[in-house]
């Protein structure tokens, strides 16, 4: 089942964004945050460079840190 990919959601978990290019605007939040690969990780293919991801979502994988070593 397709769905179309809204660039005002977090593709991540289905809350708006805030994103300020879903806004009219020419900015973001999202340039100057540091997204975590983590959470760069779990953006779906078809939404990438399309919807950014919500704050939340940004900061949550900073704080939920996979322990790796
Ligand atoms: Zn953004
Ligand atoms: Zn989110």
């Amino acid at each position: 089942m397709e769905r179309a990919v809204s660039p005002s959601i977090c593709p991540t978990c289905g809350e708006p964004n805030a994103c300020g290019m879903s806004q009219g605007k020419t900015e973001c939040w999202c340039f100057e945050a540091q997204i975590p690969e983590a959470a760069l990780a779990r953006i779906p293919a078809e939404a990438k460079d399309l919807a950014c991801i919500c704050p939340r979502c940004a900061r949550a994988s900073t704080d939920a840190r996979p322990k790796s070593s």
